[in-house]
C-alpha cells in the first residue's frame, strides 16, 4: 500500500486562525499528515468571505459558503444574492453550513423553528438551482430535518458532524445522505455514534474535523486542526477492524465524489 491520503470534509480554517493557528500552518501540518484536501465552511457573510480567500490562497483548500441557523435570522435579499454569487466561484464546492439547530443553549433563545425550516427549504432550492451539493448542520432536529429534505428538491446532501443513533443513520442512508463523522466519534462517551457509524456504507461515509472544535481522542479538549482527521480515521479503522489504508482510501473517494474534487 502507498502513502495514506485523507480529505478533511469539513472544518473552519477562519475560526482556527482566530484561535491562534494561521491557515498556512494548518495546511502544512495537514499536508505532512497526508491530508491533501480540506473543505472549509462559512456560516455567515464575514466567514464566507474569509473561506473564499483561503480557498483562493491554498491549492488544496475548497470552500462552502453558507448561512448557519444560529445567525438567528434569514439573509436579506442582498445577502442572499451575495451567497448565490459565491456559489458560482470555481472553488465553492457546496452550499453550507445550512440547517436546523434546536439545541437550547444556556440562557439563549432558539430561533423560531418554523422560520428555520422555511429558510432551509429556500436554501435547498438555491442549491438545486445552482447545481451544487449541500452541507447540513443539524442539532436536536434530526426528524424535522428529514421531513424538510423529503419535501424539498433533491440535491446531494451531507450531514456534517453527524449526530444521532443507528436509527437516524439508517434513515439518512436510505435517502442516500452522506454522513460525515467528526472527532467526537472517538470519545469514550459516544456510544450512539459508534453504533451509527456501523450503519453507514463506505460510499456515504465521510470524515471531518470540524476544526477548531472536537479534537479527537487522545487530543480531546485541544485545538483541533485538519491534520487530526487522521486520528479519527485510525480510530475508525480499529473500530471496523480494517486497515487504515483502506478506510482512508474509501473516505477519500467518497468525499471527492461528493464534492467533485479533482485529484490532489
Ligand atoms: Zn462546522
Amino acid at each position: 500500500m502507498g502513502e495514506i491520503q485523507l480529505v478533511d470534509a469539513h472544518c473552519h480554517l477562519d475560526e482556527l486562525e482566530q484561535r491562534g493557528m494561521p491557515a498556512a500552518e494548518a495546511v502544512s501540518a495537514a499536508t505532512a499528515a497526508g491530508v491533501l484536501q480540506i473543505v472549509t465552511s462559512g456560516d455567515s457573510p464575514a466567514e464566507n468571505h474569509r473561506a473564499r480567500v483561503l480557498a483562493e490562497t491554498y491549492a488544496g483548500v475548497y470552500f462552502t459558503p453558507g448561512w448557519h441557523p444560529n445567525n438567528g435570522r434569514a439573509p436579506s435579499s442582498a445577502e442572499r444574492r451575495a451567497l448565490r454569487d459565491l456559489l458560482d466561484h470555481p472553488r465553492a464546492v457546496a452550499l453550507g453550513e445550512v440547517g436546523l439547530d434546536y439545541h437550547q443553549r444556556d440562557g439563549g433563545a432558539i430561533w423560531d423553528r418554523g422560520e428555520q425550516r422555511s429558510l432551509l427549504r429556500g436554501m435547498l432550492e438555491l442549491a438545486a438551482e445552482v447545481g451544487k451539493p449541500v452541507v447540513i448542520h443539524q442539532r436536536d432536529a434530526a426528524w424535522d430535518l428529514l421531513e424538510v429534505l423529503d419535501a424539498s428538491p433533491r440535491v446531494p446532501t451531507m450531514l456534517h458532524c453527524f449526530s444521532g443513533g443507528a436509527d437516524f443513520a439508517q434513515a439518512a442512508v436510505s435517502r442516500e445522505l452522506h454522513c460525515s463523522f467528526a472527532g467526537n466519534l472517538t470519545f469514550r462517551s459516544a456510544a450512539e455514534l459508534r453504533e451509527a457509524v456501523l450503519a453507514v456504507p463506505p460510499e456515504l461515509l465521510l470524515l471531518e474535523t470540524d476544526s477548531p472544535f472536537l479534537a479527537p481522542h487522545p487530543l480531546r479538549g485541544r485545538l483541533c486542526h485538519p491534520a487530526l482527521v487522521r486520528l479519527t480515521a485510525s480510530w475508525l479503522a480499529s473500530h471496523l477492524g480494517m486497515e487504515l489504508e483502506l478506510v482512508a482510501e474509501r473516505s477519500c473517494s467518497a468525499t471527492r465524489a461528493f464534492f467533485q474534487l479533482p485529484p490532489p
